[in-house]
C-alpha cells in the first residue's frame, strides 16, 4: 500500500478495495519503523490520524467524499494547527499550541486528508539541510545508512514522503525550501506563484518571498495537492484575487501532436559549475523535450547570478522584522530577566539558534539608517531587474527549464560555512524574488545512485503549464521513487 501514488490510492478508496483506516495504519506502521532513524516528524498525531481516517471512511461509504478523502499527509511544522503544537523547529516555540488553524491546514482538513503529524524543518525555515532544527536534522531515506541530508528547509516532509511514511505533504519555499529538498530526495515539489496559496497562519520568515506549496511523488499528485491549497484568502493581504488552480486529476499534454512550445534555457546558468551527472541528465532531458517537439531557445536573465546576494539581504531584513514578535511577552519561551529589556535579551538569546541569530543581525544591520540605501534598496533594485528580465524572457519562450541544484545529497555532517550553504540556493532564489511558479521534478539518477532534479519555471499564474511540462519530463526520465525500492525492501 505504501508504494501507491495518491491518485492510485484515491481510486482504490473509491472502489472500496482499501479503506482510509487501512491506508492510515500502513503509514503509521511505517512511521513506527523508520521515524526514529529518519527524524522526519517533530510531533506525531496518530490518534488524530485514526479519527480523520474513520471520518473519511464514513464519507466515502455514504458518497460524500471530498477530493483527498483518506489520504495521509505530513504538515510542515510551520503551519499553525489548532490544539497541536507548532514549533517552527525552534526552542522559542517548543511548547506553542495555537488556538487557530492556518488556512492551508484548514484546506487539507476540508479536503478530507488524514493528518499524520508535523514534519521537521530548519528553524523558522532558515537553512538548506534542515540542520538548524532544534529537534535535530531529518535524514534522507536514500542510502539511509550514509546519513545524507533530506534537504531544507522542508526536509522533514521530503524525508517522510520519500520513505513512504506519508503520501504527500506541505512545504514552504522562501528561497528554494521545497524545490531543493525534493531534488535530492527524488520527489516532485512546487513553489507556486506568489499569492496563489495563503500564508495566513504560516509562521512568517520573509513575507514577500514565503510561498506554501505541495510535495509528492508524482507530478499529478503534486497538482492534486496544489488544487487543494490554492485559492484567494481574505485573511492574507498578499493573496491574489485571481488565486485559482482547478485540476480534474489529469494533466493534459503540452507537447506532441504538432503542439508548439518554446522552452528557454538560461544563458547565465551555463557558467555555473555543476556536477557532470547533473549536466548529463539535464542535457538528456532537453534532448527528450526536443524530440517531443519543443523548440529550445536560449534566454538571458542578466542579473540572475546576483539573485543570491539580493536574497540574502532581503530575506534576513524581513525576517528580523517578523521575528521581533518573539520577545518573551506574547509568544512562546520567556526567560525572566532583571527588567523588561533584560527579559527580551535573555529570551531571544536562549530561544533562537545560531543561524536565526545570524540572520537577525544581518537583517537589522541592512535595515539600519546608514546601510539601508546601500544594501536594502540596492537589493530591492536587483530584485526588480530580475523580475523584469523574466518578463522579457517569457516573451521569447513559454517556459524555462534549469537544474534544481548542482549536486546529489551531501552528508549531514558536511562542514560547510554559512556562505557555502547560502550558495546552494543559486538555482532557486531568483524565482522567489520574481514571485513566479517553479516545480522541481526528478530527472534521473547520478552515478552514485542518488537522485537529481530539474526545474520548470513559468510566468506568474502559469502554474498549470509548468506542471504539464514537468509531467513530460517525469515520463521521459521514467524515474522510480517507490518507497519500498528506496528503502531496499
Ligand atoms: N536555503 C534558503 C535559506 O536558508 C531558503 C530557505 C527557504 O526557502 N525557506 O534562506
Amino acid at each position: 500500500m505504501i508504494d501507491l501514488t495518491i491518485k492510485q490510492a484515491l481510486e482504490k478508496l473509491k472502489s472500496g478495495e482499501i479503506s482510509a483506516t487501512e491506508l492510515t495504519k500502513a503509514h503509521l506502521a511505517r512511521i513506527e519503523k523508520y521515524n526514529g532513524e529518519l527524524n522526519a516528524f517533530i510531533t506525531l498525531t496518530p490518534e488524530r490520524a485514526l479519527s480523520d481516517a474513520a471520518s473519511a471512511d464514513k464519507r466515502i461509504k455514504n458518497g460524500t467524499a471530498n477530493v483527498l478523502d483518506g489520504i495521509p499527509i505530513a504538515m510542515k511544522d510551520l503551519f499553525a494547527t489548532r490544539g497541536i503544537r507548532t514549533t517552527a523547529a525552534s526552542h522559542m516555540l517548543e511548547n506553542f499550541v495555537p488556538e487557530y488553524e492556518s488556512t492551508i491546514s484548514q484546506k487539507f482538513i476540508d479536503a478530507g486528508t488524514v493528518l499524520l503529524g508535523k514534519s521537521n524543518l530548519d528553524e523558522f525555515a532558515m537553512g538548506t539541510f534542515s540542520k538548524t532544527s532544534y529537534f535535530g536534522a531529518p535524514v534522507n531515506p536514500w542510502h539511509k545508512n550514509d546519513k545524507l541530508t533530506a534537504g531544507g528547509s522542508s526536509g522533514g516532509t521530503t524525508s517522510a514522503v520519500a520513505a513512504g511514511m506519508a503520501m504527500g505533504g506541505t512545504g514552504t519555499d522562501t528561497g528554494g525550501s521545497i524545490r531543493f529538498p525534493c531534488s535530492i530526495t527524488g520527489l516532485v515539489g512546487m513553489k507556486p506563484t506568489y499569492g496563489l496559496c495563503s500564508r495566513w497562519g504560516c509562521v512568517a520568515f520573509a513575507s514577500s518571498l514565503d510561498t506554501p506549496g505541495p510535495i509528492a511523488r508524482t507530478v499529478e499528485d503534486t497538482a492534486l495537492l496544489l488544487s487543494v491549497m490554492a485559492g484567494h484568502d481574505d485573511k492574507d493581504s498578499t493573496s491574489s484575487p485571481n488565486a485559482k488552480f482547478e485540476f480534474d486529476g489529469e494533466l493534459k499534454p503540452i507537447l506532441g501532436d504538432g503542439k508548439k512550445l518554446r522552452v528557454g534555457v538560461i544563458k547565465e546558468f551555463n557558467s555555473v559549475q555543476i556536477s557532470e551527472d547533473m549536466k548529463k541528465l539535464f542535457e538528456q532531458r532537453i534532448a527528450d523535450l526536443k524530440s517531443m517537439g519543443a523548440e529550445i531557445v536560449e534566454v538571458s536573465i542578466p542579473n540572475i547570478l546576483d539573485a543570491l546576494a539580493a536574497y540574502y539581504v532581503i530575506a534576513p531584513a524581513e525576517a528580523s522584522s517578523n521575528l521581533a514578535r518573539y520577545d518573551g511577552v506574547r509568544y512562546g519561551l520567556r526567560v525572566e530577566g532583571s527588567d523588561i529589556y533584560d527579559t527580551y535579551k535573555k529570551t531571544r538569546a536562549a530561544g533562537f539558534g545560531e543561524e536565526v541569530q545570524r540572520r537577525m543581525l544581518i537583517g537589522t544591520a541592512v535595515l539600519s539608517s546608514e546601510s539601508y540605501e546601500v544594501y536594502f534598496m540596492q537589493a530591492a533594485r536587483v530584485r526588480r531587474m530580475i523580475s523584469d528580465s523574466f518578463k522579457t524572457a517569457f516573451t521569447q519562450c513559454d517556459l524555462i527549464v534549469c537544474p534544481s541544484g548542482a549536486n546529489t545529497a551531501l552528508p549531514l555532517n558536511s562542514d560547510l560555512t554559512p556562505l557555502e550553504y547560502y550558495a546552494l540556493d543559486l538555482f532557486t532564489v531568483a524565482m522567489n524574488l520574481a514571485g513566479i511558479p517553479a516545480v522541481s521534478v526528478p530527472c534521473g539518477l547520478a552515478q552514485n545512485g542518488l537522485p537529481l532534479g530539474m526545474q520548470v519555471v513559468g510566468p506568474r499564474f502559469a502554474d498549470m503549464s509548468v506542471l504539464q511540462l514537468a509531467k513530460h519530463i517525469e515520463t521521459a526520465s521514467a524515474f522510480d521513487n517507490r518507497p519500498t525500492k528506496i528503502m531496499g525492501e
